[in-house]
């Protein structure tokens, strides 16, 4: 086999036009075959390899590719299909019944893959399972590959990783790892097969558990099974390979196994500079993650160039392979759909085919020279230099008046006068009874609602139409909810599509892509913003809407903002400035909000911060400085908010074991939380802790379309009083209403109101 310079961890397979989205959610529909969808996978994973080969990619990875997820196509390959799905034959409908649920099967798990915003399907298992290995997929695409030329290596999700994301069944205890020597002789008889694909088999094993804080248990198991692994074929080349984070404690472990080498993060885990020294001793491959994997800059790549230097002072050249910090699978396709970015900005974005582009760059540059470059590279590098440059200076980034509101932000850093006093305050100015009743901000986005949004983005009614024609949805909605009797309204949110999009489209230092989809789920795409500069607000951004609401009714209207935490950690995040300073300046935008508001009236006002959880970091070492900064950028926000303005919250979750300090930190007079789905044991953490502030537990689940009884609504309230007080309670559904139609929205919510009379005549 070749020598390896270059590889990329591995590559996104949706389709830079969403072909196999399209392609399957057709078959689902019943509208096309399978022979489609498999077509349409083929078509994609040749694409995908060419596009890595013309790029200069040596090794190019097979088995990247999935109909729907790479750790549930690892059930597969294990043979590992849980019990309750083995009644179907068919393999493809098993397939996507496990990842989807059928009429008669509930779908397996899905959760988030690491700290990023993919999600895997989550593998059952159970003691005593039989494995039974299947290579037909991983062979396919082998052979595929070699017919076309390309230098394969295969992918593969590793043992330890695979066990740690998997739940166990069959017991009390959840954590599969207790399962870890019945797995081990499944992954050592796929590696047995994997052998058998060629005279030399180059095998990447991802383990990025290894990042997080569970290394410390996995240790042991690590040595052990990596040195197992190692037996079961010579012909392998197993690089372990790691993401995210630093994988010091791993490393230790691994150089002491006969792994040919060892994959390690240097964009995500800068401390990794530090293990060189322990590489360099054993007589390992290091695969050095350069290129950002999951972010969408441009490489600068002088500093990537001097990074390389740094680390083959320690591990010479010959041993290394200059890779992406993790899979392009995080990133858009490539930036030649953009027609509407500026020059400006596009010159300094690199989405998965510009990545490609510059680690082979890069690998040309460092290892035969500067000189070596053709005419076409030579001018891509120069062309790199300038936008890097033009990164550190333009104006469109570095904005001089958002600079200096930056200068006193430290005194913005602190919370409100204490709740106390506060919460009295607004009792006397609302006057709103125990249990008040409300909702979480959305009203059923209908195929109406839709239209008209679209109708004036596209420039075929005119601002005025557009503007009457939200005003009516609003005041039926206003309308609606006064004759259900709620006591705290909302406006309904209908000018927004998504919580996220709808602020950055209106936010200096913000924009958007036209085609920037990156795979969050099986054939779901979310398209982030891009956060390329100094942010700030040109405008009121809700204002209008909000007032226009208050207008028509008597009962509070809650002013409707998302908050900065989410904002930052749904967007992409420019990296010439730590996270924490771009969260602060959003922060900023959205305090200008908070404090029109307040002045126009609009003295309830909620800031949704259904992201705040999900960007903890995976080390625990690094959450305090992480919650910091966000609980900082909450007060930013809020703190400008006068005693009797009430500030609420609302977060998607239910969870908040570990980060009740925090939250209680934050302030808010009250949050309204998820817990409609895993009943009230998750509240008690709330009274243990003794939380004082107001909390508003969604009663009802808005993810099923059942409407729920007022028995059983009233049962709920009950069962939320022996944990909490009637006085701290408030009483809503769990989430935003957008994704349920009006026939179920109204009886819900009618029957909740109903059901908030019985008890409050009961107590
Ligand atoms: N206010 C938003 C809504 O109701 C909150 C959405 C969310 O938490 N994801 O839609
Ligand atoms: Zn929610």
């Amino acid at each position: 086999m070749s020598e390896i310079r270059n590889w990329v961890t591995g590559f996104a397979r949706i389709g830079e036009k969403r072909e196999l989205k399209k392609a399957l959610e057709s078959y689902w529909r019943g509208e096309s075959t399978f022979d489609e969808v498999e077509s349409v996978s083929r078509e994609l994973k040749e694409r995908h390899w060419s596009y890595q080969n013309r790029a200069g990619i040596d090794a190019i990875s097979v088995n990247d590719f999935s109909l729907y997820d790479q750790t549930l196509d690892m059930v597969e390959i294990l043979g590992l299909v849980p019990d309750r799905f083995k009644d179907i034959e068919d393999r493809v409908e098993r397939y996507f019944a496990m990842a989807r649920g059928d009429a008669t099967h509930t779908a397996m798990e899905m959760t988030k893959w690491f700290n990023t915003n993919y999600h895997y399907i989550v593998p059952e298992l159970k003691s005593g399972m039989e494995y039974k290995i299947d290579i037909s997929k991983i062979e396919d695409e082998y052979r595929a590959a070699k017919k076309l030329g390309v230098e394969p290596k295969v992918n593969i999700i590793g043992p330890l990783t695979f066990l740690a994301n998997a739940r166990r069944v069959d017991g009390p205890n959840e954590d599969a790892l207790t399962l870890y020597t019945q797995i081990l002789p499944a992954y050592i008889a796929l590696f047995e097969k994997l052998s058998s694909l060629g005279s030399r088999v180059v095998v990447q094993v991802d383990e990025p558990i290894l990042v997080t804080d569970r290394v410390v248990e996995l240790s042991l198991l690590l040595k052990e099974s990596y040195n197992r692994l190692c037996e079961a074929a010579e012909n392998l080349d197993i690089y372990v390979v790691t993401y995210f984070n630093h994988a010091k404690e791993a490393v230790a472990q691994l150089v002491q196994t006969p792994v040919k080498g060892i994959g390690i993060d240097f964009v995500y885990g800068s401390e990794n500079i530090e293990i060189l020294d322990m590489i360099s001793a054993s007589n390992k491959v290091l695969v050095a993650g350069v290129v950002d994997g999951r972010n969408i800059w441009i490489s600068d790549i002088e500093s990537k160039l001097k990074l390389l230097e740094t680390i083959s002072s320690k591990v010479s050249k010959e041993r290394l392979i200059i890779s992406t910090s993790c899979s392009l699978l995080h990133v858009p396709y490539s930036i030649s759909y953009e027609k509407r970015l500026s020059d400006d900005i596009k010159s300094w974005l690199a989405f998965g085919l510009e990545k490609l582009d510059e680690l082979s760059l890069i690998t040309k540059i460092f290892f035969d020279g500067a000189d070596s470059l053709n005419s076409k590279e030579a001018l891509s590098y120069a062309r790199n230099r300038e936008a890097s440059q033009s990164r550190r200076e333009s104006k469109l980034i570095h904005d001089a008046a958002v600079q200096s509101r930056m200068e006193s932000i430290e005194g913005l850093k602190k919370s409100r006068r204490s709740f106390e006093e506060r919460i009295k305050i607004q009792h006397e100015k609302f006057a709103y009874a125990p249990l008040c009743t409300t909702t979480i901000g959305s009203f059923p986005q209908t195929q109406e609602v839709r239209a008209v949004r679209r109708d004036f983005k596209n420039g075929k009614i005119s601002k005025s139409e557009y503007v009457d024609r939200m005003k009516g949805f609003i005041k039926e909605c206003v309308k609606i909810q006064e004759s259900i009797g709620l006591e705290v309204l909302v406006h309904g949110e209908f000018e927004r599509n998504d919580m996220v999009e709808y602020f950055g489209e209106q936010l200096k230092g913000v924009a958007f892509s036209e085609n920037g989809w990156v795979q969050s789920y099986g054939s779901r795409c979310v398209k982030p913003p891009i956060i390329y500069g100094d942010v700030s607000r040109p405008e009121p951004m809700t204002l209008f809407w909000s007032t226009y609401a208050q207008s028509l009714t008597k009962k509070p209207m809650k002013g409707m903002l998302t908050g900065p935490v989410t904002i930052l950690n749904w967007s992409f995040v420019r990296d010439d400035q730590p996270r924490s300073k771009t969260c602060f300046q959003i922060a900023l935008a959205i305090r200008d909000e908070v404090d029109d508001l307040q002045r126009a009236g609009i003295k309830m006002i909620q800031v949704d911060e259904a992201a705040f959880k999900e960007g903890y970091p995976l080390r625990a070492a690094d959450r305090p400085a992480y919650e910091k900064f966000a609980l900082e950028s909450f007060w930013i926000t809020t703190g400008v908010a006068e005693d009797d303005t009430q500030i609420h919250t609302h977060m998607c979750y239910s969870d908040f074991n570990d980060i009740i300090d925090t939250i209680e930190a934050m302030d808010a007079d009250v949050i309204s939380i998820e817990t409609a789905r895993s009943g009230n044991t998750l509240l008690k953490v709330f009274k243990e802790h003794g939380y004082k502030k107001e909390i508003g537990p969604g009663v009802y689940d808005i993810h099923s379309p059942r409407i729920p009884s007022v028995e059983e609504l009233q049962k709920q309230i009950l069962a939320l009083l022996e944990v909490l007080p009637a006085r701290q309670l408030w009483i809503n559904p769990d989430c935003g209403l957008k994704t349920r139609r009006w026939e179920e929205v109204i009886p819900s919510l009618e029957n909740m109101v109903k059901a908030v009379k019985k008890v409050r005549a009961s107590l």
